[in-house]
């Protein structure tokens, strides 16, 4: 006897999700994991390519997430997971710390800047009673990371 359309239907679904549970492990097994915004794939074993802050961002949507987030985050949680991601910009985006905002190049909109209290005098500008060398005394670092796809 042939069974009811329906659960041809309800068959074909349950197979085809077991099919792609398959293919996620599969996935993680190979090191590549999905952006939480974007839902693209990338080569997680790259450190460069998937920011970790508990849930994976990768490298275009940062700029979009980041500053949402960041207003979602309590303050100590923002600066531990602020203080992550000036070190991942810097260590695999070429990112640039600038003491001196004056200096600022012009924003051209396209480029992600970011700024984030300084970790060394964690914020207060000074470090054991004199001016913290590593901000400048202004307590913030500003990172300038150039756009990409300009470069
Ligand atoms: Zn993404
Ligand atoms: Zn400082």
């Amino acid at each position: 006897m042939i069974g009811h359309p329906e659960d041809d239907t309800g068959d074909a679904l349950a197979r085809l999700e077991r099919e792609l549970a398959r293919l996620k492990t599969g996935l993680e097994l190979l090191g590549v994991k999905a952006c939480s915004c974007c839902r693209n794939l990338f080569r997680a074993t790259e450190p460069g390519n998937l920011f970790d802050a508990g849930e994976l961002v990768c490298f275009t949507c940062i700029r979009h997430w980041w500053p949402e987030r960041s207003r979602a985050l309590a303050a100590q949680d923002r600066e531990l997971i602020e203080h992550k991601l000036v070190h991942w910009l810097l260590n695999h985006h070429g990112a640039k710390v600038v003491r001196d905002h004056e200096k600022l190049p012009p924003d051209d909109g396209r480029g992600i800047r970011l700024v984030a209290a300084c970790e060394e005098c964690d914020g207060k500008g000074t470090w054991a009673g004199s001016k913290c060398h590593f901000c400048g005394g202004t307590g913030a670092l500003c990172l300038v990371i150039p756009n990409p796809e300009a470069a």
